[in-house]
């Protein structure tokens, strides 16, 4: 239609196929799906050890450029481009997209189902609370936040032996020890599993966590842009007998339980990881972890369902994986490693029979905002952790960010955009174009094929169209083909899907993907392999508290995993205004985290907030319910 209509208009426009039949079409055993109302489903991961013989299918991620504020529709490439291989090449195709957190949804940028005629249905579930998989992290977290302080504040007040009374009571004249503190006394080196036999000097130590108030390090999360959660003191009333502390929040899907869920592989292994996670130190500096702290049952129980990734459909009813979180920039933000899994055997080949051209099916997965940051994750961390390797990559572009980075004034949420935008111009285009061929280069370092998809809007000229294209051929991009998915779905995009069909085919041939780094290089010798070869900056300066942290991480043995920067989107830079594709530049690494559980440790550049805050004029002024029909209003 012209013009297009709203999202909420198109997506209500149109009534989704019940999740049983998407689940037969898939042909998902009764018990490999759990339905969640009409339209959504959790699927088990009972899946995999089914399919476990059959092969996989192709593996597409998306990433973009540099953004806008207003986001370039890479959500909306997901869909469209899964639409258009289901749709219009008639050929399995699953998409993996992340759950959208309701920060954004109520704040600045709206939700995350896609946009126009390439959607993820019912939108508004999907932008809303789901299947509670957020709401279970927020939990789960918090409950961790609660035992921590809950812990400083009981051994603070009791004798050794009166927090051993409580925490091994007797029950019946005989005590025991609960199943998860069996883990904390291994990790103490103590084999005892009765607790008469442990000596006063055992009790002392198996009790006594001495957890160091200022070296605590699990933080509190919300799921709401509540900037003034940013630095707190808790603590304040007076039964807490003055044990105040200065602590904050982080926005839930920054919280490393979420990136625990993305880079699982099974729930043994969720647990494993969920008991990993440092919390604290010690007054003796000692790591003190979820299983000191006695939890991680409770947290596994919290995250049992939230493993099983989510069920949906597209606007022409291909079938959706929804799971884990956004924010590749203060996250990993990338769709987890369990729905790509499943999807890839979903759209795969059943063991024996050999995979070609005409039976291969896709997955398209989704790597937040740019490529220096969603893909480079999806790479060095989801990658390396999955031992996944992908057929292509698509770049999403589109003219009015390329405009943006050429010298374009700058996008602003809820404010008309400038003539520079909406008018043909070719020299600030032409410019611009600088930060899509550093993503288009930093694709290919790691051996990956990488497409670019022009989306295009009502006011792109041909000629724009045309110069991306051309500029992104000779920049070495595998192809680079205009979009118009957002207006037309499936049926605008396939031009894009047949290149994806190309090129995942070529890579059967020949892959050379490989990861950036080893893993086991020193932590900033990693953090400058990114910065230099991926971001291209000349220097990386860490402040005295990254500096004596690294060290400590350094000596306790945390040394050998990825990392996971938290920067900003913006720019290839720690600084949002350096458009473009800046190089030589410093980047300043502020603090470092470590997330033991989740398998990273977690640098933040510059002056990168972990909780968003809200604008004058959040995106829930236009939200609401119209009471009479029910229908929701406003979402997008
Ligand atoms: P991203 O995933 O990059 O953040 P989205 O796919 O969520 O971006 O799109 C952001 C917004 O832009 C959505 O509201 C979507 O409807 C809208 N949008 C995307 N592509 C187009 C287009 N070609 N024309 C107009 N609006 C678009």
């Amino acid at each position: 239609q012209d013009p297009v209509p709203s999202d909420i208009a198109i997506a209500s426009a149109q009534k989704p196929k019940l999740i049983t039949q998407l689940a037969n079409e898939l042909n998902l055993a009764q018990t490999e799906f759990e339905p969640y109302g009409k339209h959504t489903a959790k699927v088990t991961l009972d899946v995999l050890d089914r399919l476990k013989d059959s092969s996989n299918g192709h593996y597409v991620v998306v990433t973009g450029i540099s953004p806008t504020p207003l986001g370039e529709g890479k959500s909306t490439v997901t869909i469209g481009l899964t639409q258009a291989l289901y749709a219009n090449l008639k050929r399995p195709a699953f998409a993996c997209v992340r759950q959208p957190s309701q920060g954004p949804t109520f704040g600045i940028k709206g939700g995350a189902a896609g946009g126009g005629y390439s959607q993820v249905t019912p939108m508004t579930s999907m932008n809303l609370h789901l299947t509670g998989d957020i709401h279970a992290i927020t939990a789960a977290n918090n409950l961790v936040a609660a035992a921590v302080d809950a812990r400083l504040f009981h051994e603070s007040t009791q004798t050794d032996t009166q927090l051993f009374n409580r925490l091994c009571p007797k029950k019946k004249g005989t005590r025991c020890f609960a199943n998860v503190m069996l883990r904390r006394l291994s990790r103490l080196g103590i084999s005892k599993t009765d607790p008469e036999e442990l000596t006063t000097e055992e009790i002392s130590r198996f009790v006594r966590l001495d957890i160091d108030k200022e070296k605590i390090m699990w933080r509190r999360v919300i799921d709401t842009n509540d900037r003034f959660l940013r630095e707190i003191t808790i603590g304040e009333a007076a039964t807490e007998r003055g044990m105040e502390r200065k602590t904050g929040f982080d926005i839930s899907v920054a919280s490393e339980i979420m990136a625990v869920l993305a880079l699982t592989t099974s729930l043994p292994d969720m647990r494993e990881r969920l008991g990993r996670m440092v919390v604290a130190l010690s007054k003796q500096g000692e790591p003190i972890t979820c299983d000191d702290i006695g939890i991680t049952g409770a947290l596994t129980v919290l995250m049992k369902d939230a493993i099983n990734p989510t069920l949906m459909q597209t606007l022409e009813g291909s079938p959706v994986f929804v799971h884990a979180g956004p924010f590749a920039n203060i996250a990993h933000g990338n769709s987890s490693i369990v729905a790509d899994r499943i999807a890839l055997k979903l759209v795969g080949v059943p063991a024996g029979e050999p995979m070609t051209a005409e039976n291969a099916g896709y997955v398209v997965t989704e790597a937040g905002f740019g490529a220096d940051i969603g893909f480079e994750k999806f790479v060095n961390i989801k990658c390396r952790a999955s031992g996944l390797v992908p057929d292509a990559a698509v770049i999403v572009a589109t003219v009015r960010a390329l405009k943006m980075h050429g010298g374009g004034p700058d996008v602003v949420p809820g404010k008309p955009l400038a003539d520079a935008y909406t008018q043909e111009n070719l020299g600030l285009l032409e410019k611009g174009f600088a930060n899509l061929r550093r993503h288009i280069e930093n694709v290919g370092k790691v051996g990956v094929r990488a497409i670019v998809a022009i989306n295009a809007f009502s006011t792109d000229t041909p000629a724009e169209l045309e110069l991306v294209r051309r500029l992104a051929r000779e920049a070495g991009a595998y192809d680079a083909v205009p979009t118009q998915l957002w207006a037309k779905g499936g049926a605008g995009a396939t031009e894009l899907a047949n290149a994806v069909a190309r090129c995942c085919s070529e890579a059967r041939q020949s892959n050379n993907f490989h990861v950036l780094y080893d893993h086991n290089l020193p932590i900033k010798d990693k953090i400058e392999a990114i910065a230099k070869q991926f971001y291209r900056a000349g220097s990386v300066s860490f402040s005295d508290e990254a500096q004596l942290k690294i060290e400590q991480f350094t000596r306790s043995g945390w040394d050998k995993m990825p990392v996971c920067m938290a920067k900003t989107q913006y720019s290839f830079s720690a600084d949002p205004a350096l458009k473009g594709a800046p190089e030589g530049f410093d980047l300043p690494i502020r603090d470092i985290r470590a997330s033991l559980g989740a398998g990273f440790v977690y640098p933040l550049c510059g002056a990168m907030q972990t909780l968003p805050g809200l604008p004058t004029r959040p995106c829930f002024y236009d939200i609401d319910v119209d009471t009479e029909s029910g229908e929701v209003l406003g979402l997008f």
